[in-house]
């Protein structure tokens, strides 16, 4: 039968580096970039006697994660051993959360806007429904294992850096909420200034589960997870090829058995690697050498530090700067360009024109020079200040892009100034005034065929001052006296 015939019901969960300055249960320094094994310590190499102390930063970094998720607390969060035996984790087991974990509950929201572009989803400036989530723990990332032909490297810089788990509930239906899942949940961790999330930088990373069951049928089926899925569009993909996979074999009478399969995005197909794991399978038991946390002085002190969440910035920025909400849902969806456009719409009387400037003049010339707007040579002062200068009537949109070209290479420049070296001035009205004249009394034959209704040909008028102009006008305003002086 279709795959339609078959409800989908997808759970994931998403594992999220902390933006911590060191690691979970000691002080070495978590982050990227250093030389291999060299921020270790007896408690992270997990030497015997060693003892853990607790990172309270990124116990708050949780708890507001699930603040903002609408999760509650329960009074007390204790630590458990998951035992398992593999070099990325020297002490044979990882310190994590079992049965009474940091946050319970809540919800994330999916934004219209998150949904994948070819998507059917078109309800704009809206929150399209919540998906639930289990719960949200805290534990400790593995070390990083580089595997080569015939050997293994491990580097134990990340093993104990806190990695917080987000869980959903199997309350996803489709690859495209999947995808909006992702896309949602990462932006309110960068808007909590939680986590970087970026999934190529594995940063964020995901698990996917997905079970198929013929319409009708109440019990869930087999529940197949697939791991190492490193991109939105990847667990996208991975869920199409999983979802076919699975009703295919169902049509053919083949039984799904619960097992872990591996999602090659190059292949574009997903490998089982083993069948059956459950928790009792790790001997969760409770840790002897951590306190259990008492969660309500962190919830308070987190109420205090809520951040604007997505759809609030949205909606914020469609009334403060007056932007439709098509603009206002693109910069939302990318927080560095929403950063960016707050700093420079505050510094012009015309938001609406950066916003314009940002979504559809600045991609294209971002990708010619290879480049991403956190590099973006030009401050947001200087596009204010350009924005201006075109408002001004010192020079056209298009005569501005080449004014963007040298605030490029002279970011310490003002927009005017650069307007300047390009000869832009703000025109002089009486000698400009007295050019048009000039070229009206010179032309009386284009002139006649404009009054007479061709006024395509008011252009050549318009480039016959702008030649004889310096510095250049604007040539709508050419146009404009232009007009006004032939009485159109
Ligand atoms: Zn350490
Ligand atoms: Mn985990």
């Amino acid at each position: 039968m279709p795959v339609s015939d078959y409800l989908v019901t997808i759970g994931l969960e998403v594992h999220c580096q902390i933006k911590t300055a060191t690691k979970m249960f000691c002080s070495c320094k978590a982050g990227f970039g250093y030389e291999p094994n060299t921020n270790v310590c007896p408690t992270c190499l997990g030497m015997p006697g060693a003892l853990p102390v607790l990172n309270k930063f990124a116990i708050e970094r949780t708890v507001l994660t699930g603040l903002m998720l609408g999760c509650s607390m329960p009074p007390v969060s204790k630590w458990d051993r998951k035992n398992y035996f593999y070099a990325d984790m020297p002490k044979n087991y990882q310190t994590s959360q079992l049965d009474l974990p940091l946050c319970i509950g809540g919800e994330v929201p999916l934004y219209s806007w998150a949904y994948p572009a070819d998507s059917k989803v078109k309800a704009e400036g809206a929150v399209v429904r919540t998906v639930k989530l289990d719960h949200i723990h805290l534990e400790e990332d593995a070390a990083k294992l580089t595997h080569y032909g015939s050997y293994s490297l491990v580097d134990y810089n990340r093993g104990g850096t806190p990695l917080m788990e987000i869980v959903s509930a199997p309350d996803l239906t489709s690859p495209d909420e999947t995808y909006a899942y992702l896309k949602s949940l990462q932006q309110i961790l960068i808007c909590g200034g939680i986590s970087d999330a970026d999934m190529e930088k594995g940063q964020m990373r995901c698990d996917v589960n997905v079970s198929l069951r013929p319409k009708g049928q109440k019990e869930l089926g087999a529940k197949i997870e697939m791991k190492n899925i490193n991109s939105m569009s990847a667990a996208r993909r991975a869920l199409i090829y999983e979802i076919a996979r699975q009703a295919d074999e169902l049509d053919r009478g083949i039984a799904q058995v619960q097992s872990t399969r591996r999602w090659d995005d190059d292949l574009g197909e997903s490998i089982v690697m083993r069948t059956k794991e459950n928790a009792h399978d790790y001997r969760y038991h409770t840790c002897p050498d951590l306190i259990p946390v008492h969660t309500a002085e962190y919830v308070e002190k987190m109420q205090k530090e809520m951040p604007e969440l997505p759809d609030a910035r949205q909606q914020r920025l469609m009334s403060t700067y007056g932007l439709p909400v098509a603009d206002a849902n693109t910069l939302v969806a990318d927080a560095q360009l929403c950063a960016y456009f707050e700093t420079a719409a505050a510094a012009t009387k015309a938001p609406r024109k950066v916003a314009n400037w940002l979504i559809n003049i600045f991609p294209s010339v971002l990708a010619e020079k290879e480049c991403v707007i956190e590099d973006c040579p030009v401050p947001p002062a200087a596009l204010a200040g350009l924005v201006d200068v075109v408002e001004e009537g010192i020079c056209s949109v298009s005569q501005a892009r080449e004014v963007l070209e040298v605030l490029w290479t002279n970011p310490g420049q003002t927009a005017a100034a650069a307007a300047a070296s390009l000869g832009y001035k703000k025109a002089d009205s009486g000698a400009l005034e007295a050019l048009v004249e000039k070229v009206i009394a010179e032309n009386p034959d284009l002139v006649g065929r404009v009054k007479d209704g061709n006024m395509k040909l008011i252009n050549a008028l318009t480039g016959q001052v702008m030649k004889n102009s310096n510095p250049k006008p604007n040539p709508k305003l050419v146009t404009e006296i232009l007009m006004a002086k032939l009485g159109l």
